[in-house]
């Protein structure tokens, strides 16, 4: 491992004395970088190559998993970059740079009426850059799906220090591989986004937030099934208890939004209601505009800061089983947010024996139906690995991450499987 100084001398070549200051301690990196130009980032990357230094895209730094061990060299920001986003309202289109924070982005297509799709955690401090890298969403999933479907373009700094587009700004946009989807939830260790191009929507003029109880989580999700059958302009789903549940109490409350146009929205409550009322709902309400966007907070930004936490992929027609695996052994303070439309489940729980206990079954009914588990929460001295379950098609990431990042400057290390 290099030291600072050896690292902060080569920097010097690129970057003034106030572009360069020792890592905060959350980071993963001795060193960390604020560039004023794209140029000395491509500078940098072509430096680090030649020189080994390995170098950590930094957004936020809300999602880091390093518990301030240092073992990577530079922290890159891309916040100190001026930069301006290329709105074109009347195409639905925006390209957006990297270090932008998510609020601030939507704020500002906010004043055309339009927005980005996505609904992540952390919308004050997360970046456009830090989003895509991990790939993040929130309960408007239900219509609009993730990053994937609404990303278009995408601008990378790649490992050669030039930069390079993929797709175009256009609808149906891809000849040959589309680039962009490999660089979803890529963790950094692709390259460093330098901008996004996403499809915009309009922001719905009108949304209702239903809430309704349920007994236990598997009676909810059967009611997500019912309602796909259904037209109704559901925007949002998300069931779940403790932490995430801010009604309170023993229940899993199933939260669902419908949006769209006033008029079309309003004969859609009493179908839903109707509908919920055929389930084995305990009861239903509808909530005021300011519980709603109570609630929606809780649901969507509540973060523990300890324990564990997972986000598990169940295949879907599995959870029923999961539940019924892992419902026995749920205790007080065990907390669950479900996206049912899509088998993602987040389960929180604190630190201790009998947590470790029922973490090692999680992961043993996970690998017996399929599907995945990754801890974006452990504590310090745990023995889990972050990816326990590792993907069949790992050696094929291990080969693109060779063909893309020969000499590995990009977050080594920090990726499934080591990658
Ligand atoms: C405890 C916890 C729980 C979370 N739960 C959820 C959840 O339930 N659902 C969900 O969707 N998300 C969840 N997240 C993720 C959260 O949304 C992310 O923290 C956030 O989107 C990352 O944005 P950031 O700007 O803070 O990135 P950072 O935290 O700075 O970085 C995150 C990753 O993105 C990479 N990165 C950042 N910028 C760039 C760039 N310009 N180019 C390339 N790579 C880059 C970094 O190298 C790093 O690997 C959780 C995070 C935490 C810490």
């Amino acid at each position: 491992m290099k030291s600072p100084e050896t690292i902060g001398n080569k920097l010097k070549s690129i970057f003034s004395t106030k572009e360069i200051s020792l890592s905060e301690e959350a980071l993963p990196t001795q060193l960390t970088v604020y560039p004023s130009t794209i140029g000395q980032v491509c500078e940098l990357v072509k430096l680090a190559r030649k020189n080994q230094i390995t170098l950590f895209p930094l957004g936020g730094g809300t999602h880091l998993f390093s518990y301030g061990k240092k073992f990577l060299d530079v922290s890159v920001s891309l916040k100190r970059i001026p930069s301006d986003l290329d709105h074109s309202p009347a195409d639905l289109v925006a390209t957006v740079p990297a270090g932008m924070t998510f609020s601030s982005v939507q704020e500002q297509l906010s004043k055309n009426g339009q927005m980005i799709s996505l609904d992540p955690p952390h919308t004050n401090s997360s970046t456009i850059g830090g989003i895509i890298a991990t790939n993040s969403f929130g309960p408007r999933r239900y219509r609009y799906g993730t990053a994937r479907d609404c990303v278009l373009e995408t601008t990378l700094i790649n490992s050669k220090g030039l930069a390079v587009k993929s797709g175009a700004k256009t609808v149906k946009n891809v000849s040959g591989y589309d680039l962009n989807k490999l660089y979803i939830g890529s963790l950094g260790t692709l390259g460093i986004l330098k901008d996004i191009t996403f499809k915009l929507f309009p922001i719905p003029e009108k949304r209702v937030t239903l809430a309704a109880d349920f007994k236990n989580p598997d009676k909810a999700v059967k009611l997500t099934a019912d309602l796909r059958k259904i037209p109704l302009d559901i925007e949002s789903t998300c069931i779940t208890n403790g932490v995430w549940n801010p009604s309170g109490g023993t229940n899993w409350t199933y939260f669902i939004s419908l949006a769209g146009g006033e008029k079309a929205i309003t004969p859609q409550i009493d179908r839903l209601f109707s509908i919920i009322k055929t389930s084995p709902a305990l009861n239903c309400t509808t909530l005021s505009s300011a519980e709603s966007n109570r609630f929606w907070k809780v649901v969507n930004q509540t973060y523990p800061k300890d324990g564990n936490n997972a986000k598990i992929t169940v295949i879907k027609k599995y959870l029923k089983s999961f539940f019924n695996s892992i419902f026995p052994h749920l205790t007080q303070g065990y907390s669950l947010k479900i996206f049912p439309d899509s088998g993602i489940v987040y389960i929180h729980c604190p630190e201790d024996d009998d947590a470790s206990e029922f973490i090692k079954n999680v992961i043993g009914t996970i690998r017996t139906l399929g599907g995945y588990l990754e801890f974006e929460l452990l504590p310090r001295e745990s023995t889990f690995e972050r990816w326990p379950i590792l993907p069949s098609s790992l050696p094929w990431m291990k080969k693109i991450k060779m063909a893309l990042d020969p000499e590995g400057i990009f977050a080594p290390g920090t990726f499934v499987g080591g990658i």
